[in-house]
């Protein structure tokens, strides 16, 4: 079976990849089953960009087939911001809890209609013939009056779906990963590939 490295270091994100990719005819293997742990500067000014980067470097050290994903929280009121910088915002180490309330805060009497978000996933596939493929995921919903949920990651807890009447973090993990921009982008790529 063919082989495709998908550049991350997150286990938890191999995991809902390995449950996509399932039956795509391509073996995925993570960078520490490689023994792999580049250090790659994400200077792209897109979630694509950035997936590319990603992507490339990893097909470029290894001469194999190379995928990576980079994602993200827009704030529509905060004229999308976090965006690309998602992880980096208000620091990489600050925690979320204080990382939510500040949008929360930022929002305090924006109304219902106004508050408006989406979570973003762009999947960048590189080949070592140098063809670079991508696809995009999103979810849309909007931004919470109070932190909600214990599941999850990062802004889940303020991402409220209305489809479900619950933020992202108060989902069970097999509902996010069949709504999820993440499952959306590998999906469209599984298609592609
Ligand atoms: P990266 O794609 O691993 O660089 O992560 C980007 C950042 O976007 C994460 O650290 C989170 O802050 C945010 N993010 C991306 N996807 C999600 C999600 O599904 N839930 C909550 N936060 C997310």
């Amino acid at each position: 079976m063919k082989k495709i490295i998908f550049a991350t270091g997150n286990e938890g994100k191999m995991k809902e990849v390995r449950m996509i990719m399932e039956g795509s005819g391509y073996q995925v293997v993570s960078l520490k089953e490689e023994g792999l742990s580049p250090n790659i500067v994400e200077d792209g000014t897109t979630f694509e960009e950035n997936a590319v980067i990603k992507a490339r470097a990893v097909m470029e050290l290894t001469g194999e087939i190379a995928m990576a994903d980079d994602s993200g929280l827009e704030v529509d009121y905060l004229d999308k911001a976090p965006g690309i910088y998602s992880a980096r915002f208000m620091g990489e180490d600050t925690p979320y809890d204080i990382k939510n309330q500040y949008i929360i805060d930022k929002l305090s009497g924006v109304p219902e209609e106004k508050r408006t978000a989406r979570f973003v996933c762009a999947i960048a596939c590189a080949f070592p013939d140098g063809r670079v493929l991508t696809t995009r995921g999103t979810i849309e919903g909007i931004i919470g009056y109070e932190i909600a949920g214990s599941n999850g990651f990062g802004y889940d807890p303020i991402f409220y779906v209305p489809e479900y009447g619950k933020t992202t973090a108060e989902l069970t993990p097999e509902q996010k990963n069949q709504v999820s921009h993440r499952a959306k982008a590998l999906e469209a790529m599984k298609k592609l590939i």
